[in-house]
């Protein structure tokens, strides 16, 4: 065994108090396999594609055998699951192999699916191929389209079976395990913070925050509550960011519980997240929170806010005032307005400014309302858009109409309106409508993970046929892009995948 003496591995399950880690070791699985690698991410970590065919590599990341002089852990964090305190959490089934320096640029690399830990509570610690798919595949289709996301190394089966309730016939099954390498500056949550604050255990929280400062946020200064506040506005801002990212390219996260909320402003944790189809504030892919939908799509900016409320609530020992905190909560909300209208004048192709743009981007909204309409269909082909031409506007969107016989009526005429409104908008525009196409382009993507993509490629991969993750992999590296030969992608969901999405576990 390579590990030092003094790194002491124990999975059992327990409160860890005190501490930020546990010393653990991953599974040996009965029969590792490799399904796929991110080229992008063995270049970030100083790898080379013959480094993928060892047999070392194989076993590293799948948890079979440890790096010399690496010391696995598991992280201890608590979090609001659904809006209460859930106590301690941790990573139940992720462990962190160690982390890598290359090119100025410092990675922490994590196992999810290797096993279990002192936080896996009354789980396995295990993954299923059917999830680990929709994260691998995922993580990295988001860091093409340029949302701030962690991001995955590898996807490998572990030869192990793993029983699982299913999702539709309430049974349960034993399905393919498997495990996925995550990449990320740091998985620190706003968890990791909440836990110390919630044990009022001070020092500790001070001595995380004071690392998390000086380790990803070293133009912030010394410590001190200044620095403190400073931390919290920034973390703030990359949230902001993140959401204002996730509305514009209509993702939905699905469980933004406040352990899932990255310390760096990344998506992270794709368990049972989707991507809207038609476009619908109301919209969730998480088939437990069908209830009250707390995390759907339109909620999503609030539920930032809320969960960076819990997060300044974690922090107030090392401030101990209120007031600078909430300007900073107060800010989000005016900055949150002033983004995501910047960011939906962009979905337009709008640079100028109009005191009627928030009323034309609102009726756009309504419209958008009135029948079933594809989101990534009808932006994209909003950039056909010719502004002399506002008649033909509803034909080059009808693509995107999930049931193109209702635009009748009411409903077209309200779409003509709204197209004539658009083209005497653009008017006052000094872009052509091939460069305002151009710029549209890099907005709206082309492609993204549709729900039933992930789907196909996770049917297909239980039958032991592997090809088509590699064919979306290489699709969603260049979401922006024309991809002619590749046009069957960018085609409204099929009427059997409706009621369809994947789930978490
Ligand atoms: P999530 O809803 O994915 O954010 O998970 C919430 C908590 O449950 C985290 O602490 C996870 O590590 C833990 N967890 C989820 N799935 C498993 C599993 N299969 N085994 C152990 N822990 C898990
Ligand atoms: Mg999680
Ligand atoms: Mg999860």
């Amino acid at each position: 065994n390579s590990l030092p003496a003094d790194a002491i591995q124990e999975n059992s399950r327990r409160q860890v108090e005190q501490a930020c880690y546990s010393f653990v070791a991953p599974k040996q699985t009965a029969n590792p396999k490799l399904l796929h690698v991110s080229e992008a991410m063995l270049d970030n970590l100083g790898l080379s594609k013959t480094d993928v065919e060892s047999d070392t590599f194989l076993k590293v990341f799948t948890g079979n055998e440890i790096y010399q002089n690496t010391k696995p852990y598991a992280m201890c964090y608590g979090g609001h699951q659904f809006g209460s305190w859930a106590g301690q959490l941790g990573d139940g089934r992720a462990i962190n192999l160690f982390e890598v320096n290359h090119n100025n640029q410092r990675w922490a690399v994590q196992l999810k699916g290797a096993g279990e830990t002192p936080y896996s509570r009354t789980a396995d610690g295990l993954a299923v191929l059917r999830s680990s798919i929709r994260e691998y595949l995922c993580s990295e289709a988001m860091h093409y389209l340029g949302v701030p996301t962690t991001r995955a190394l590898s996807l490998a089966l572990s030869g192990d079976q793993v029983m699982r309730d299913m999702l539709y016939n309430g049974n349960s099954a034993y399905e393919k395990g498997a495990i996925v390498t995550r990449v990320s500056p740091s998985f620190l949550r706003f968890g990791n913070f909440e836990i110390f604050a919630a044990r009022q255990d001070v020092d500790n929280l001070k001595k995380l925050v004071d690392f998390t400062i000086k380790e990803h946020y070293p133009d912030l200064g010394e410590p001190g509550k200044e620095t403190y506040l400073a931390f919290f506005k920034e973390v703030t801002n990359r949230t902001l960011e993140m959401i204002i990212h996730w509305q514009r390219v209509g993702f939905v996260h699905g469980v933004m519980n406040t352990d899932n909320m990255s310390i760096l402003g990344l998506t992270i944790d794709y368990g049972p997240y989707g991507w809207l189809e038609g476009f619908d504030y109301g919209w969730t892919p998480n088939t437990t929170d069908r209830e009250h939908k707390r995390y759907r799509y339109g909620n999503q900016p609030n539920i930032g806010l809320w969960n960076l409320f819990k997060l300044a609530n974690a922090l107030y020992p090392l401030i101990e005032e209120a007031e600078p905190l909430e300007a900073i909560l107060d800010a989000y909300k005016i900055d949150f307005d002033k983004k995501s209208f910047e960011m939906m004048r962009s979905k337009l192709g709008l640079e100028n400014e109009d005191v009627f743009d928030k009323s034309l981007i609102q009726d756009l909204e309504d419209n958008l309302l009135l029948l079933e309409t594809d989101m990534t269909i009808f932006f994209r082909n909003l950039g056909l858009f010719k502004k002399e031409n506002y008649l033909e506007g509803t034909r080059l969107v009808e693509q995107a109409f999930y049931a193109p016989s209702e635009l009748t009526g009411e409903v077209i005429n309200k779409w003509q309106a709204w197209f004539q409104r658009y083209a005497d908008r653009l008017q006052q525009e000094s872009l052509s409508d091939e460069e305002r196409q151009v710029k549209m382009n890099k907005i709206n993507p082309k492609y993204v993970l549709r729900n039933y993509m992930a789907q196909l490629a996770i049917d297909a991969a239980n039958n032991g046929d592997y090809k088509l993750i590699d064919e979306l992999f290489q699709l969603l590296k260049q979401p922006y892009d024309e991809q002619p030969s590749q046009e069957k992608w960018f085609v409204k969901r099929p009427e059997w995948a409706r009621h369809k999405v994947g789930c978490s576990m």
